[in-house]
């Protein structure tokens, strides 16, 4: 088992964000957290990669407890999770090598370890030849595969991933969607993915969590899942 959270809370000012989510994720594992827009899947991750903490309840990653009731006890650098955002955060002023670079610098990768590492995985990502391209002049499907090499290069446990298909064209999110399944595949990569669209979560899932309002209303395979949204939305109308 990779992760495992056990009954976490969050609250903002008095108002209940995340209430009471238990869930084991174990290895190899594609999760992906399907529901509507403010219902707290972005906190949810956050919560996992060490930038929010919960108020209550504990999360463990690869038997270590990062944060129990409240008290961090392993800072977000340390928690091997990789994270690819929406907005993808590459550094501007760095070249596509510097990007991949920076944070096997700072672990203290040594310098033949770190080129190794990098041409390997521009190669997974069909990029070896923008080794020397900065942002501004890449694609956005460019960029997002740069984004995904660079949580890639420092060989998480696990790769959290916030939406990170949403701002290309359907097209391009479609391509993409099979290059994370290859990747995910080829490098038995664990993944938690956040997602609002059904159509993703289920191309891209081998189980899925249906969250709303802060707490899991169902979770299952995709066949299962699809048939409790097509129950519940009969039910609706
Ligand atoms: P999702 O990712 O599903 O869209 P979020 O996790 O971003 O949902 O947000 C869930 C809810 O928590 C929203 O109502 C949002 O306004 C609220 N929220 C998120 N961050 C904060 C914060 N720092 N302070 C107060 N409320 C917040």
């Amino acid at each position: 088992m990779i992760v495992k959270i056990d009954n976490v809370s969050k609250s903002y000012n008095k108002t209940s964000i995340i209430n009471s989510i238990s869930l084991t994720i174990d290895k190899g594992e594609r999760v992906v957290i399907l529901g509507p827009s403010g219902c707290g899947k972005t906190t949810f991750l956050r919560m996992v990669a060490g930038f929010i903490h919960p108020d209550k309840g504990r999360i463990a990653i690869d038997g270590f407890t990062v944060v129990n009731n409240g008290k961090c006890l392993i800072e977000p650098e340390n928690r091997q999770v990789g994270m690819v955002f929406q907005d993808l955060a590459l550094w501007p002023h760095m070249n596509v090598y510097e990007n991949l670079a920076f944070g096997l610098k700072a672990k203290k990768v040594p310098k033949i370890e770190r080129e190794k590492r990098i041409g390997t995985i521009l190669e997974k990502v069909q990029m070896v030849h923008f080794k020397n391209t900065f942002p501004g002049n890449l694609s956005g499907g460019q960029q997002q595969r740069i984004a995904l090499a660079r949580a890639l290069v420092m060989q998480p446990k696990i790769l959290l991933m916030d939406e990170p298909l949403s701002n290309l064209d359907i097209d391009l999110n479609l391509l993409l969607r099979k290059e994370i399944l290859r990747l995910q595949e080829e490098l038995a990569i664990t993944m938690l993915y956040v997602t609002h669209d059904r159509d993703e979560a289920f191309s891209l899932a081998t189980r899925i969590v249906v969250m709303g309002g802060g707490e899991i209303q169902k979770t299952g395979t995709v066949k299962e899942v699809s048939e409790y949204l097509s129950k519940l939305s009969r039910e609706c109308s």
